[in-house]
């Protein structure tokens, strides 16, 4: 079938034209017979390269061009991709051809109403969930919705959010066409049959694809057998060497980020005796170099040089693009990888090598890994227009398990994928925005919206419904988060909140709970003769149980509406009175004891404990057992200890110690470093907006501990680091040289200042106190012939 032949827009057209697309692949074929643009729903589940995504074009293009739709919107496409990094590529991809295309993949808690200017939206599930959540305009208009790795539904995380964004989104737009993305899936027909879609299922695949075992010195494919060369030691290697020689780029698939590094280091030294050099790779090299603030990013720049390089979630995300770069460009010729790099990302090479297909799960063992990610994985096999073939190939250690190895990956079917939304939690979160965005308005409705969800299609018992829907309702209930007015469902303030910041709420409970007692121990302290029959957590229950009354916004401290509520006037003059001393509140306020409080909620990720780091976390206890919040119990004592070694990492972070001393204390990459603390950033925003409710005289301390995580420094950088362009390298500069505020700063000699920040970077921060600290009236200094004047004396500070 000719691309021309079909309804598309000139431009769409004239793009594929460029890039030599000018005919359907079959499967793509049989989406168009099958409705793609009429506005039927599909199910799409064909390998890896085999066009997906032009398909999902072709239907967004469709409906922008107006060929579908005839209401408000004509229409407006949202393509749902699982990773941040997929939206970017995404993004690119779908640039450059006639139509606007935006991305949303920022904080959680704003609506992004720009972003509805756009044609085609990007966004990833959670942040899709969250504008959904806050009630975002443009999610009404929605008339196409794409879900690329529709299969992640099941994923233990995150599939009951996707599950929901796609039953809200069905919900709200009765005429919306869904195209589902997905891999080989084992029930395909339910999938479908709940999205009332036609099923599109192929094993086409543009570049042929052998999968086969490798033993002794032999690959075996279903059909042929190749022998190959054993100059090395390892099989692994010798798999790679022998694809290089052929042309070809191998991608070795390993189970540890230390494996991925001890494979890359042991390749780059075959690949040397090889006698294989490329002049490319020095200048890979260098930038690598450039960027290497620890061990790991110089032994990656020095196995690169070699044309071997490895992948994983631990490096910066600078690295990794050079990587994958120098991977596409054809300089690099093997990448070893954590799975990770399987999950989505377009990097395919001529020979995939499983090597590691067991992988450990804690209670059971090593396990082998599921059918559908050895397909991903396998599937990187074959660069279209470049290989003249795919080879998938996994390593057995004997004969009797090359044959048990075709049995368990290469000719199994692919597992089924189910519902998450048992998981009583992501149920929780679920009921609580619905309640919220006012979707539901009591029990029975709740029930009859959660009836459209891939869970009730799949458990069909409602009755089984009804019970973990009163379960939820009632620990929402309990916590404050929801009430019942005769049979209607309101959320409170703080249930609001808790939707809003997208934050679990059990996570929120966690806090909300330790942080109340913390503001009831600090009025405790003072004491206050006439209100000490009021209690902080009488307060905290006013507020709790109180129903928003209007708008969907939070009020802030104490609000109006709750304020009204406290009836004692003893209780009003106390909340005015209440002015803590820092020693008050040290009395009760650990960083320690909040980093390690946020860090036992299920929302954040906590490192794993090695058996090296037992001894440091151990000593670490004892040294700061006063300042922890939370108990270590002996029954959960593994996670305990992942809890104190992430909040102690955190410590180190906001105490300015080194990236690459981090590194090495706690055996990771920067780029965990930069996760976690991505991760703690949003829980400690959340925290802060929390206590600014429940313990407002912590929510200067907390909101302190958010800046410092921010940009990670010791809190007598505070000052500096809240002028524009002072970072935490250049604060720490001004800071020891004696310039410990914007005050100092105004008093320093203009020479001082350059000698520490550069003229220009100088100026501006002059400029900027300037303008926020007073004026200026005494010296003038000449910078890149710009005039500044200077002052000597603050009015006011
Ligand atoms: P998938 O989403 O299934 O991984 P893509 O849609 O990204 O696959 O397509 C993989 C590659 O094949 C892309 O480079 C794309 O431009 C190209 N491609 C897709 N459809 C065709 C076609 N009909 N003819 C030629 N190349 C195509």
């Amino acid at each position: 079938m000719m691309l021309s032949g079909l309804d598309l827009p000139k431009p769409l057209i004239e793009a594929y034209g460029k890039k030599g697309i000018t005919e359907l692949y079959p499967p793509q074929e049989e989406c168009v017979k099958k409705g793609l643009l009429e506005g039927r729903n599909l199910l799409i589940s064909i390998p890896t390269a085999s066009g997906k995504t032009l398909v999902a074009e072709m239907a967004m293009h469709h409906h922008i061009a107006g060929k579908v739709n005839k209401g408000p919107s004509k229409g407006k496409c949202l393509y749902v991709v699982p990773l941040k990094a997929l939206a970017s590529e995404k993004y690119e991809e779908f640039s450059g051809k006639g139509v606007r295309i935006g991305i949303a993949t920022g904080d959680l808690d704003k609506r992004d109403e720009y972003l509805g200017q756009n044609d085609i939206i990007i966004t990833t599930s959670e942040k899709a969930d969250s504008l959904l959540r806050n009630n975002t305009r443009w999610m009404n208009l929605i008339t196409c919705l794409v879900v690329d790795e529709a299969h992640l539904i099941d994923s233990e995380n995150r599939g009951a959010t996707l599950e929901m964004v796609i039953t809200k989104l069905r919900y709200l737009n009765e005429n919306m066409q869904v195209i589902a993305l997905t891999a080989t899936i084992g029930n395909p027909r339910l999938f479908a049959g709940w999205l009332e879609a036609e099923h599109v299922s192929s094993e086409w695949r543009p570049v042929d694809l052998k999968e086969g075992v490798f033993y002794s010195d032999t690959i075996y494919f279903e059909e042929e057998e190749k022998k190959i060369k054993t100059p090395a030691k390892e099989d692994d290697t010798n798999l790679c060497l022998d694809c290089i020689e052929d042309g070809g780029q191998s991608l070795v698939f390993v189970s540890s980020r230390r494996n991925a590094e001890g494979f890359a280091k042991r390749m780059a030294k075959a690949l040397e005796k090889s006698g294989f050099s490329d002049p490319a790779l020095e200048d890979i090299q260098k930038k690598l170099e450039a960027i290497a603030e620890t061990d790991m990013g110089k032994i990656l720049a020095s196995c690169t040089a070699k044309g071997a390089a490895f992948h994983h979630a631990g490096m910066k995300r600078e690295q990794r693009h050079i990587i994958e770069q120098g991977f596409r460009d054809g300089y690099i010729k093997v990448i070893s990888s954590t799975p990770t790099l399987a999950a989505g990302l377009n990097l395919p090479a001529r020979r995939v090598v499983i090597r590691d297909f067991l992988r450990f799960k804690g209670g059971e063992g090593m396990l082998p890994i599921p059918v559908r990610e050895y397909r991903q994985m396998a599937g990187r096999a074959g660069r279209p227009h470049l290989d003249p073939y795919g080879e998938a190939v996994l390593i057995a250690k004997g004969r009797d398990m090359a044959n048990g190895l075709f049995e368990e990956f290469i000719s199994a079917p692919a597992e089924d994928v189910k519902s998450r939304l048992d998981d009583e939690s992501a149920l929780c979160s679920q009921v609580l925005s619905l309640i919220s965005t006012e979707f539901v308005k009591n029990n029975d409705d709740l029930v009859s919206f959660l009836k459209r969800t891939f869970y009730t299609f799949t458990n069909k018992k409602s009755s089984h419904l009804s019970d973990i829907v009163e379960k939820a309702v009632s620990y929402l209930e309990a916590a404050g988060m929801i009430t019942k007015i005769d049979d209607r469902l309101f959320a409170t303030d703080y249930g609001n909140l808790v939707s809003h910041l997208y934050i679990n709420p059990i996570s929120a409970e966690i806090i909300s709970t330790v942080l109340r007692e913390k503001q009831k121990t600090l009025l405790e302290i003072k004491r206050l003769g006439e209100v000490e029959d009021i209690k902080a957590s009488d307060i905290g229950d006013l507020i709790k149980t109180e129903p928003a009354k209007t708008t969907k916004s939070v009020n802030p401290v104490y609000s109006i509406d709750s304020m009204k509520q406290v009836k004692s006037a003893s209780a009003k003059s106390m909340l005015k009175k209440t002015a803590f001393t820092p020693e008050d509140i040290s009395a009760v306020f650990s960083d320690i004891g909040l980093l390690q409080l946020l860090c036992k909620t299920p929302d954040m990720y906590t490192l794993y404990v090695r058996k090296d780091d037992l001894p440091v976390l151990e000593s670490f206890y004892y040294a700061h057992e006063d300042e922890l919040w939370m108990e270590i119990s002996y029954d959960t004592m593994e996670d305990d200890f992942r809890v104190i070694k992430t909040a102690m990492l955190l410590d180190n972070w906001i105490s300015e110690i080194g990236e690459d001393t981090i590194c090495t204390r706690f055996g990771v990459g920067p780029g965990d470093i930069y996760n976690v603390v991505e991760g703690m950033n949003w829980l400690l925003y959340s925290a802060s907006r929390i206590s600014y409710m429940m313990a407002p005289d912590l929510k200067i301390s907390v909101s302190e501990v958010e800046l410092r995580m921010k940009n990670g420094i010791k809190r007598e950088l505070i000052p500096l680091i809240k002028l524009k362009n002072v970072g935490r390298v250049r604060a720490r500069r001004l800071f020891n040289n004696g310039i410990t505020s914007p005050l100092k700063i105004k008093e320093a000699n203009f020479d001082k200042l350059s000698a520490i920040l550069g003229q220009k970077i100088a100026g501006q921060v002059i400029k900027q106190v300037e303008k926020e600290y007073g004026n200026i009236n005494n010296t003038e200094i000449i910078i890149n012939n710009t005039e500044i004047k200077k002052e000597h004396t603050l009015r006011e500070e």
